[in-house]
This record gives C-alpha cells, structure tokens and sequence, in this order.
C-alpha cells in the first residue's frame, strides 16, 4: 500500500533553513531527528546574528507585550530622548509609523491579554526543549536553571511592573515579590540599595548565548547535517523540488523551506508571498570583566531598565530598545552612560569595556512571532519575529516547525502567530 496523504507527509525531505540563529538552528536539529536532509543557510555562519549578544535570559514565565496599556503616553518621550531605554531616531519615524500604530492597536487591554495567552503557551515549552538540544549536544552546563530577576530601589519602581505580574497571576505562571533581606540573600553581591525584588524562579540562564548556539550548530553538523555559508537572496517556487537561490546565483534544490533569517526575515518573506509588519528593536550590549563577588544570576535593574549578566566570558551590559531599522550606525551613548548605574547596582563591576556590539531583536507590533505554513504554498514554513524572547524560544519554535514539516500535531494553536493576523 502506498500513496496515503499521512504515509506521504511522514517522508523524509530535504529541507532547507535559512538562517542560523537560534531559531534556525533549533529548527535544523528537530528536522534532522524526523530523518530529513536538512540544510542550513547562513550568509556569516551560526550565531553571527542576534542570538550572539543577547542577556541569555530563558524567561519561559513572562507573557507582557511590549505594548502595555498606556504604552501611548512614553511615545512622546521616546522621540525627545535620545538616552531613555526605548528611544525612536527622527529618521526613522516615517518608516516605523505603520509599526507603531499597529502597537498602539495592539496595546489595548483586551487584546494584550489574547496576546499574553498566546505568549504564555509558546513559552510553556521553552524549558523543555532547550534542555532537550543542549543535552543533546553536550552542552548542558550552559543552561542554568537559577531564574530571572528584577530589582527596584523604589515603591513606585516595583509598581510599574505591577501590571505584568498581574498577567502572569491570572495565568498561574509563578514568581515571587522579594524584601530586601531575601534580595541579599538570593544575590549577596548587589549593593544594598535595593527595596524590592521580582524572581521568576522557574527561568534558565544561558550563560554565552553564543557559544550555545554555535555547539548547537556544531551538533547538527556532525549528526549529518549540512551547513551553508551564503547570502539567501529569493526562491524558485514555480516547480518542486523548490530552490532557495543565494547572491552567488547557486541555488539549493529541497521539498521544504523555513524562513527564520530574524530581523532580516521581511523581505525573504514577501517574495514567499507572506506580508509582514516585522521591524527591528535594536539594542546594545558593553562586555566588561568578570565580577568577584559577581552575580549568580541576571539582574535586570528596574527603573532604570538595563540588565547585568555574569556571562562565561565576562559581565555583560544589555540594554535598549530602538527604533532605527537595520541601517543606522550603532550609538553607544546610553548603554556607556549606563556604566555608572551598573557600578551602583554591583560595587565588585570593574567599568572596563571590552567589547561592545549592536543587535537587532525581530520584533513584530504585537510582540508574538510568525509561526507556521505559507499561505497557498505547501511546504514552505515561517518562524521569526520573537522580538525580546527570541532565545527563550527560539528552540520550542524549532520544535514546532519540525512538527509542521513532519505534519504532526504541533500541540498548540497557531492562529495566534499566523503571518496574516
Ligand atoms: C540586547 C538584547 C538582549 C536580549 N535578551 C534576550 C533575553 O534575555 N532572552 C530572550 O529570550 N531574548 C533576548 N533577546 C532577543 C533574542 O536575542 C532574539 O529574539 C533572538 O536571538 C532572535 O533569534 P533568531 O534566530 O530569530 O535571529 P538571529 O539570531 O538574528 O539569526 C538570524 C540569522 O539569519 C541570518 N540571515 C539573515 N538574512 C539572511 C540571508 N538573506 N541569507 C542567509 N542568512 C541570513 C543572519 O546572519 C543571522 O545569523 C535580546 C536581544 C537583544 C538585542
């Protein structure tokens, strides 16, 4: 017997990956453990994006939009300083007004809870399948389950990110409000200048970003998987088997393609015939030495909205959301003015800097991805646009794409991440 949509469906593929950041990569890795030829496509090879710099949080119990309600009054704001931790450049406002309407939209009570929902169900899987990769790969040691925390020297401080807990309560997903004393005691080497703490007990820590990527991609390759190095320029879609055609004008022949190039997903998506409103959320991070006594975990400083990482190679400076497209030359300004603070927050921080580097977070209006099929294209798949929570899920995304590929049940609506929502 032979022919049936299921028997058909469940055939091994070839399929090509364009992109290897996270998602990229964890998308690979579920494909090639279904048996398929899997090729994974990068212009500068694995982690060479934003999953390089990130803050390494796997912040799998957080669900609030960028878009809060009340997100309208801190516009005026961004557009008058250049220096606040959500900062829009003049330039750029033409290009991003579409963008920012549609996050105004979006900003409204009754939407940003579907969108918390939706947030809380894709990230109920991140736990799980990072550690299924990282164990796979041998790299275990790099996802540490110590928490995400955030910390408030003022009452008011800790009142601005009351209306997140209350997202998170009603969805039972768990944290704990900390005192001073227990502040001390969980990160001993904080100043004490802090009133309050914020603990999702239940987040990991990636301790480089990085270099868990870049093993995760190590592993694909030495489990059969093929890595390209190349600048995916357009499809052939016309005829099967499809082409994902690079800049050289080689072109790669597979049955199914993923999209999941980030930031740069937005054009490579139009021509698979998928309109998006994905922009970029740039931000910043400074390395400076390792802290002695340091921080167990990151800490993200709560008014003043940076975060300090004691990651292997050194404390790690994040910072920043703006809105300045994929062009703009990087400014430093903010997060070298940040040093200070940081200084403030951890007295052991030594305020040499020893890299600094510009990311551009995929960020969609809604804040929540595009994942799933192509409408009116079989085979083809999109998975970009987690914006903040791109590495907490990038590989639960992976999962579910090889789900789709394979035309399992992902065990999740996808409606919610549809390109066309
Ligand atoms: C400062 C900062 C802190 C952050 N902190 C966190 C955090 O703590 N937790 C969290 O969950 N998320 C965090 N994020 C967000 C997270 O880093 C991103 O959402 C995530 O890395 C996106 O992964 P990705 O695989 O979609 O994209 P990327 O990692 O950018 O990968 C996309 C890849 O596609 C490739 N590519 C692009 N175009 C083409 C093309 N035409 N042809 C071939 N290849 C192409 C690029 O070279 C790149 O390697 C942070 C982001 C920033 C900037």
């Amino acid at each position: 017997m032979s022919g049936s949509v299921a028997e058909s469906e469940a055939r091994p593929k070839s399929v090509a990956v364009v992109g290897a950041g996270i998602v990229g990569v964890s998308a690979a890795l579920f494909l090639q453990r279904d048996g398929h030829a899997v090729t994974l496509i990068d212009r500068q090879g694995p982690a060479s994006g934003t999953s390089f710099g990130n803050a390494g949080g796997v912040v799998s119990a957080a669900c609030a939009p960028l878009g809060m309600p009340g997100v309208l009054r801190r516009v005026p704001g961004m557009l008058m300083d250049p220096m606040g931790p959500l900062v829009l450049r003049w330039r750029y406002l033409p290009k991003i007004a579409p963008w920012l309407v549609r996050l105004l939209w979006a900003s409204r009570p009754s939407r940003v809870e579907e969108i918390a929902d939706a947030k809380a169900a894709l990230s109920g899987g991140a736990e799980a399948a990072w550690r299924s990769l990282v164990e796979q790969a041998g790299v275990s040691e790099l996802l540490r389950p110590v928490g995400w925390l955030e910390v408030y020297e003022t009452d008011a401080g800790l009142a601005s990110s009351d209306a997140e807990r209350d997202l998170m309560a009603r969805r039972g997903l768990p944290f704990e409000v900390l005192n001073a004393d227990e502040l001390r005691q969980l990160e001993p080497a904080l100043a004490p200048i802090f009133k309050h703490g914020f603990f999702m007990a239940s987040c990991s820590f990636v301790a480089n970003p990085g270099r868990a990527v870049e093993r995760l991609a190590e592993d694909f390759v030495a489990r059969g998987g093929t890595l390209v190095t190349a600048e995916v320029t357009g499809f052939g879609l016309s005829e099967r088997p499809y082409r994902v055609v690079a800049a050289s004008g080689d072109a790669i022949a597979c049955d199914a393609i993923v999209l999941a190039a980030g930031a740069w997903s937005r054009g490579l998506a139009r021509q698979l015939g998928a309109s998006v409103p994905l922009d970029t959320e740039r931000g910043y991070h400074l390395m400076l030495p390792p802290a002695e006594p340091g921080l167990r975990r990151p800490v993200v400083h709560g008014e003043q909205d940076f975060v300090l990482c004691p990651m292997e190679p050194g404390t790690r400076l994040t910072c920043q959301s703006e809105l300045a497209g994929l062009d703009a030359p990087p400014d430093f300004r903010r997060a070298r003015a940040l040093m200070a603070a940081a200084k403030r927050m951890l007295p052991s921080l030594e305020l040499e800097e020893k890299s600094a580097w510009l990311g551009f977070r995929p960020s969609m209006p809604d804040s929540l991805p595009v994942l799933g099929p192509v409408a009116g294209l079989s085979d083809v798949y999109l998975g970009f646009g987690h914006g903040h929570y791109g590495l907490t899920q990038g590989p639960v995304t992976g999962r579910i794409l090889a789900d789709l590929v394979a035309g399992r049940d992902p065990g999740i609506d996808l409606a919610p991440y549809r390109a066309g929502r």
